[in-house]
């Protein structure tokens, strides 16, 4: 076996091409007998497995991942990463790979062509669409981390205004609120807080592997931890109050918070004179929100409501409601309100910019690259009427509406669509609708695997290298956690590409060329990362040698933004934090959060209706780790795809553990097995967001478990566009379909 230096591959490209190929041929027994006599090498990176893009480094013998440990400086990781850390490694060899440019024949199969040969028939279509229809009829769907920089040249060009991310399906009512009455979002200080409630906030389950260390020190040091949430999550085992709350009440719950504080004035007077804006309007408004009021909606006792209340007067301002992320913030009807509530509580307890309460992130100043090749056109309104007036104007524009672009196609708004590291026929409710993306002129999906929306939508498929086979722009490690000073990291090149693949860049670069527009990404990646890291002190070098860098500037101050006359200073029209959003009023809706009813409700006298709620593992990344066989193994092990329901209805059923029952809602019927267990709140049953693959392509995933997204019609929630991904009502009977 050839002898590698560490990035030796990196300057022999045409030997480690050759030998790329070699391990691959032979069995791990014998590769792993003669990996372990080789000296390898490791280079830092980040983690591809969730947003948290978590610094690891990655340990490569004979040009094979050999095993991944984690960044020891990196905040999110600290030397630790997660199960799909290691899983989404293992996944570079994973067979559901597209290994090279694919294109669907008259027969409606997928066939293999030459990437030049992909280039010049895309870039010819999407010219003659834009020709005729113009640029506005050009979608970018994708995830929402990492392509909008290179999506941007070519909306600009052409002069189109849409560029949708995931996020309606993930947390927009979140980031929405907070942008309407913060002006920024913050993140719960936990390594030094005295009081923590996760409300809907599964902590353990979307796993952050430093985050975690921080939530469990703090609790060595005495903090309490609350979880409120109908289902017992991982965060509720190191919980020491756990609070079964009905589904879709939780605004119910944070109004009847707010009223205790208010009534019996434990909240911070000072903080709210100096820093509320609105704070008399709310009240008069929300005057009527008793815990009483509350305990008949959530179906927590009054007095525990107060207990809470009280706990968190007292050790504010180290206590906060922890902001969030997925959970309850695109699930509800009332989800935009819920996440204001978790603002207005926080702001009354004057934990905002304090140690131990809610502090911003530490962000780094990076430098701003400009290209000479750049233009932008004039642009249309957006197809899916995210903050076009009269249409969905209280949804911020810069994220979109995920879950209507076969809507849009349908309307004739967009003809041409590139898919880009996203799979929005398992993330958006309803597959089958999902499907008529393929309606549009031109779909071209850039993904790595053959996902669903490959498979059903698109003409083209162009696959990217995989995360360890490419560099990226320097990242800001930020978000989520608390820390005092900016971190940046770098994802770069570990191996050769396995396959066919190129980054995304490039393969932009080869349709624009053909389009006539080989200018928007003539430049290097080089060119770029010296652009962002001007400003920061840091070389390319030093980024690349240490994968992780900790700046010692902009040190994260816990004191609220003041402008030099001394007056609040946040990104809102005064200043302060506003309890009610200019937004939403110019839109004719309420600014100021009140109580809204859940848009569905099971039956109390149909002991066979469930609200029908989903949630993440830490063994997986919603669908995105469901291909990974390793993973599945602890799917398995812990019977992760079956449907938990709580027992005393499971026993008016008749319906035992282990089980097969049969789950129908107005759109589909799915059998499932069921887990019983009292760690499930009554009104509603649980399934895993991982499951329901349908792409034969992708052997692991397929057919294995049930899609929660198949229940559900595509709906929009009216103030921030999301899903409203639990507002579905099912009937559980016992046995299979029939
Ligand atoms: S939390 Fe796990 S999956 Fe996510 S980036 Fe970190 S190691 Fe990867």
């Amino acid at each position: 076996m050839p002898k590698m230096k560490r990035r030796s591959f990196l300057k022999a490209s045409a030997v480690t091409a050759a030998a790329a190929s070699v391990p691959l041929k032979m069995s791990f027994a014998d590769y792993k007998e003669a990996a372990e006599e080789e000296e390898g090498y490791k280079i830092p990176t980040t983690c591809n497995g969730c947003s948290s893009m978590c610094g690891v480094y990655v340990h490569v013998k004979n040009d094979r991942v050999w095993r991944v440990e984690g960044h020891p400086v990196h905040l999110k990781s600290r030397g630790r990463i997660c199960a799909r850390g290691h899983g989404m490694a293992a996944d570079m060899y994973n067979k559901g790979r597209v290994q090279g440019p694919m294109k669907r024949n008259a027969n409606d199969e997928f066939e293999p062509i030459s990437w030049e040969q992909a280039y010049k028939e895309i870039g010819e279509k999407l010219t003659e669409t834009i020709d005729e229809h113009g640029g506005n009829s050009f979608l970018w769907l994708e995830h929402g981390v990492r392509g909008q920089r290179y999506a941007n040249p070519l909306l600009d060009k052409i002069g189109s205004s849409n560029y949708v991310t995931h996020y309606s399906t993930c947390f927009s009512s979140k980031t929405n609120a907070w942008a309407e009455m913060v002006g920024t979002t913050l993140n719960g200080d936990h390594e030094n807080a005295k009081y923590m409630i996760f409300e809907g906030r599964n902590f353990a389950g979307a796993i952050i592997p430093h985050g975690m260390n921080q939530i469990t020190k703090a609790k060595e040091n005495g903090a309490k931890i609350v979880v409120i949430d109908p289902k017992h999550s991982e965060i509720a085992k190191i919980a020491d109050d756990w609070i079964p709350i009905k589904p879709g009440t939780d605004l119910a719950f944070r109004l009847a918070l707010a009223h205790v504080l208010i009534t019996e004035e434990k909240y911070d007077k000072d903080f709210v004179n100096g820093y509320v804006e609105n704070f008399a309007e709310f009240w008069r408004e929300n005057k009527d929100k008793s815990p009483e009021w509350a305990e008949e909606i959530t179906g927590i006792p009054a007095e525990k409501i107060r207990e809470v209340a009280h706990d968190l007067a007292a050790n504010a301002p180290e206590a906060f409601i922890e902001p969030g992320w997925h959970g309850l913030h695109c699930h509800y009807v009332n989800s935009t309100q819920t996440a204001q509530m978790g603002i207005v509580v926080n702001a009354l307890l004057g934990n905002f910019y304090k140690r131990g309460g809610l502090m911003p992130s530490a962000d780094p100043e990076f430098g701003t690259f400009e290209h000479d090749g750049w233009s932008e056109e004039e642009k249309g309104p957006r197809a899916d009427g995210a903050g076009v007036a009269g249409e969905h104007y209280t949804v911020e524009a810069s994220r979109g509406i995920a879950q209507t672009v076969p809507d849009m196609i349908e309307k004739g708004r967009i003809k041409a669509a590139f898919i880009y590291h996203f799979n929005p026929l398992r993330t958006a409710p309803d597959p089958e609708y999902q499907k008529k993306i393929k309606n549009a002129d031109l779909v071209v999906s850039i993904n790595i695997d053959w996902n669903e929306t490959s498979v059903y939508t698109a003409d083209y498929i162009l696959p990217e290298s995989y995360y360890l086979e490419r560099t990226e722009v320097p990242q800001a490690v930020s978000g989520h956690i608390s820390h005092d000073y900016p971190q940046i990291s770098l994802r770069q090149q570990v191996t050769e590409p396995l396959h066919d693949t190129k980054p995304l860049r490039e393969i932009m670069q080869g349709i624009t060329t053909e389009m006539g527009m080989g200018e928007l990404y003539d430049y290097s990646l080089d060119d770029e990362i010296e652009a962002m890291l001007e400003p920061t002190g840091v070389s390319a070098e030093e980024l690349k040698e240490k994968g992780t860098v900790e700046l010692q500037t902009n040190k994260v101050e816990a004191s609220f933004p003041l402008c030099p006359a001394g007056s609040p200073n946040l990104a809102t029209s005064t200043g302060k934090i506003e309890f009610s959003a200019d937004k939403f009023r110019a839109d004719g809706k309420a600014g100021i959060p009140t109580w809204i009813e859940p848009k569905v409700m099971p039956d109390p006298s149909a002991d066979d209706e469930f609200r029908l709620i989903h949630g993440k593992q830490p063994y997986h990344s919603h669908h995105v780790t469901s291909n990974n066989p390793d993973l599945i193994k602890l799917t398995k092990k812990y019977n992760g795809t079956a449907m938990w329901m709580n027992t005393k209805k499971a026993q008016k059923l008749g319906i035992n553990d282990g089980d097969i029952v049969t789950v129908s809602s107005d759109m589909t019927e799915k059998e499932i097995d069921v887990k019983v267990t009292e760690l499930i709140h009554p009104d509603c049953v649980w399934i895993s967001s991982a499951y329901g693959g349908f792409s034969d392509r992708l052997e692991t995933a397929y057919n294995l478990g049930v899609n929660y997204n198949d229940f559900i019609p595509v709906m929009v929630e009216p103030y921030s566009g999301t899903t409203m991904s639990q507002e579905v009502i099912v009937k559980v009977a016992k046995g299979g379909v029939s």
